[in-house]
């Protein structure tokens, strides 16, 4: 059993390396937003509840988010570990997620936290270009899109860049990070249990710091 949290400012690229631990360990991947999402469409008493809350354009309240964690890790495919990416964002969300988890017998066994330099977020973020069509992303200096325009997932030819892939807006989510979130790190690694991975390198070195973080070969 392996309860994981990919830990990281944003733009460190937790997303990427929550995929390939997806497969690799073969545990879910826990995105309390796109959780929420699909219990609205649901129409459940759950989903009803977000509806209210999002509709209105308020924050959903920690305890309802909870809920729906504790629906999903007993769900059968995330019985035996779960991969948490994006959540918990406050030192608030992390205790509660904790009681949680200790209720159902487990705990966050691991932390890996992607240490990126803020300079090496604003190249990779500013830099990055994407499929209007299908999402398929690019970065002009490592993967640039074709010079034909065309792009190579689906040949549509809207490749853009996004209009919140600025450096102040990686600047000011950066500077919100530090605030709320780093001190979530702080709660963890009074557990012992985090291991900090160096986020700057190729996809596959990264990856392969991880596993060792981790354990796994
Ligand atoms: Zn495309």
């Amino acid at each position: 059993m392996t309860d994981l949290l990919l830990f990281g400012p944003p733009g460190a690229g937790k997303g990427t390396q929550a995929k390939f631990l997806i497969e690799l360990l073969g545990i879910p991947q826990i995105s309390t937003g796109d959780m929420m999402r699909a219990e609205r469409k649901s129409g459940s008493e759950l989903g009803r509840k977000f509806d209210e809350y999002m509709s209105a354009g308020k924050l959903v309240p920690d305890g309802l988010v909870l809920d729906l964690i504790e629906k999903r890790l007993t769900q059968e495919d995330a019985k035996n570990g779960a991969i948490f990416d994006g959540y918990p964002r406050t030192v608030a969300q992390a205790e509660a997620l904790d009681q949680l988890l200790a209720k159902l017998g487990r705990r966050i066994d691991r932390v890996v936290s992607l240490e990126v330099p803020l300079e090496a977020i604003v190249g990779r973020v500013t830099g990055r270009r994407v499929c209007l069509e299908c999402g398929q992303t690019y970065h002009v200096r490592y993967t640039p899109p074709p010079e034909n325009g065309e792009c190579i997932s689906c040949g549509g030819t809207k490749i853009v860049q996004r209009s919140d892939d600025t450096e102040e807006v990686v600047r000011k989510r950066y500077e919100e990070y530090k605030a709320k979130t780093e001190p979530v790190l702080a709660h963890y690694e009074a557990k012992g249990v985090v291991k900090a991975v160096r986020g700057v390198g190729s996809l596959e070195e990264i990856t392969e710091r991880i596993k060792e973080a981790i354990g796994v070969e």
